[in-house]
C-alpha cells in the first residue's frame, strides 16, 4: 500500500496577503516581503505539517490555496482532498 502524499498549491493571482497561512503553517507558507503576497515554501509537506497546511488552507479568505492528495501511481495527482 502507498502512503498518500499531499501536495500544496498557492494561486498568487488570487492571493489578498492576508498572511493567515503564514501565521499557521509557517513551514509550509511565508510572504513575500516585496508584495505580502504568499509564497509557498513546501509544495509536498511530511505528515507533520499536513493539518497545519489544511488548516491554513481552510482558513485562507481568498480561496488561494489548493490541497490534492495523491500517491505516487495515482494517474490522477489532480483529485481534490
Ligand atoms: S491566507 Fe490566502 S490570501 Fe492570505 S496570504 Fe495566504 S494565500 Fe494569500
Amino acid at each position: 500500500m502507498t502512503t498518500p502524499r499531499l501536495r500544496v498549491d498557492v494561486d498568487r493571482e488570487r492571493c489578498i496577503g492576508s498572511g493567515m497561512c503564514a501565521l499557521t503553517a509557517p513551514e509550509v507558507f511565508d510572504q513575500d516581503l516585496d508584495d505580502g503576497l504568499v509564497l509557498l515554501l513546501d509544495a509536498e509537506p511530511p505528515a507533520p505539517r499536513r493539518t497545519a497546511a489544511r488548516t491554513a488552507a481552510g482558513a485562507c479568505p481568498a480561496g488561494a490555496i489548493t490541497l490534492r492528495e495523491h500517491t505516487s501511481d495515482d494517474e490522477d495527482p489532480h483529485r481534490p482532498v
